[in-house]
């Protein structure tokens, strides 16, 4: 047993404080005392690796609430965490969410050594179009602009001509002036899109490619009646990576920030989250008055992240850890992710 005046113990204190409400965890733990002595070494660790380093960790929501109580300087989604990539001044940034991610760190902060503590940690969405995909489908519509969602590669970036994400896509697509739009990689979404020009009576043409979240793609409208006839007085909040069928019967659909934010500031019995779990756990921290019933769904990728292979990446980063990209590349990414600062309010 270790003795309470401990800085072990104090940190296990300090993490239970933290997590005690997360009832949504990927490894079905409970999280009590036991459990958080079990990973406070490794908080402590990485904690003053950081200092040691100037190292600062962005967690997305996604991942484990042990990094993103226990260790992360920023959370959420990735266009608050690109933002923060954009204002450091860190020489090291860790980005525990996924390889995309990480690329968008290193186009916006090139100066920083940026790590990824799994370099397996693809992306459905990021990996179902390549940067000659883009050329051929830009050969096929010459003169559209090319617009993609900041789920994609630096390399897609670096052949589009503003990025956009959940948040902000629906108002950048209907500013551009050109009638025919083409959208990677998204097919859901661009599907959203359409539907939301159609609303706006915004007149667009979108060509998209194909790819889809493999978490979001697959919540059912059957999945939504037969929770509201089980939870009456049921809030239903979706992402934009959800089908159209989805999105129109939900009463609330934006990124994984705004979803928080909907769920914060308004009073439902219960609540149905159609994203990934680890939103499910942020809210049980954050907002741990309120009910979630089932629905979630775990992203293999963002859970290959772990405080051990943060804690190794940060002390002695293996090249497959380290993210590197082509220099003329990386500007002509950074152009397309300026555009989107440009066209879209920065909160
Ligand atoms: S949740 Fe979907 S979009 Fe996000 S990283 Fe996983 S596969 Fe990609």
């Amino acid at each position: 047993m270790i003795a309470t005046d401990t800085p072990l113990e104090a940190e296990a204190e300090r993490l239970l404080k933290l997590l005690m409400n997360v009832a949504c965890d990927p490894h079905g733990r409970t999280w009590n005392l036991e459990t958080c002595r079990e990973i406070a070494p490794l908080t402590l660790e990485i904690n003053r690796l950081k200092r040691e380093k100037n190292a600062v960790i962005l967690a997305h929501s996604y991942v484990e609430p042990e990094i993103i109580y226990g260790v992360a300087d920023f959370r959420g989604d990735s266009y608050y965490l690109s933002l923060q990539a954009k204002k450091s001044q860190a020489a090291v940034i860790v980005f525990a969410g996924v390889v995309f991610m990480a690329e968008t760190a290193k186009i916006l902060s090139p100066a920083a050594t940026v790590v990824v503590p799994d370099r397996g940690s693809g992306c459905s969405l990021a990996d179902s179009i390549t940067g000659e995909d883009v050329r051929q489908l830009k050969a096929l519509y010459p003169g559209s602009p090319v617009v993609c969602y900041i789920n994609s590669t630096a390399e897609v970036k670096a052949e589009s001509d503003v990025c956009v994400t959940s948040g902000n896509v629906y108002d950048i697509v209907a500013n551009l002036p050109s009638r025919r739009i083409l959208f990677v990689p998204d097919r859901l979404m661009a599907e959203n899109v359409r539907a939301e020009m159609k609303r706006r009576g915004v007149d667009k043409d979108i060509i998209s490619s194909d790819g889809t979240c493999l978490v979001h793609d697959e919540f059912t409208a059957a999945q939504i009646a037969e929770a509201r006839a089980q939870f009456p007085g049921l809030k239903v909040v979706a992402h934009p990576e959800c089908t159209p069928e989805v999105a129109a019967l939900a009463d609330f659909v934006g990124s994984t920030g705004a979803m928080m934010k909907y769920v914060k500031t308004s009073s439902a019995p219960y609540y149905l989250m159609l994203t990934e779990c680890g939103l499910v756990g942020r809210l049980e921290v954050e907002a741990p008055e309120k009910n979630f019933i089932g629905g979630c769904r775990l992203c293999p990728y963002m859970k290959l992240n772990s405080l051990e292979k943060i804690r190794d990446a940060l002390q002695a980063p293996r090249p497959d850890q380290i993210v590197t990209l082509d220099e003329g590349l990386r500007q002509k990414a950074q152009h397309c992710i300026d555009r989107m600062f440009e066209l879209a309010p920065q909160d």
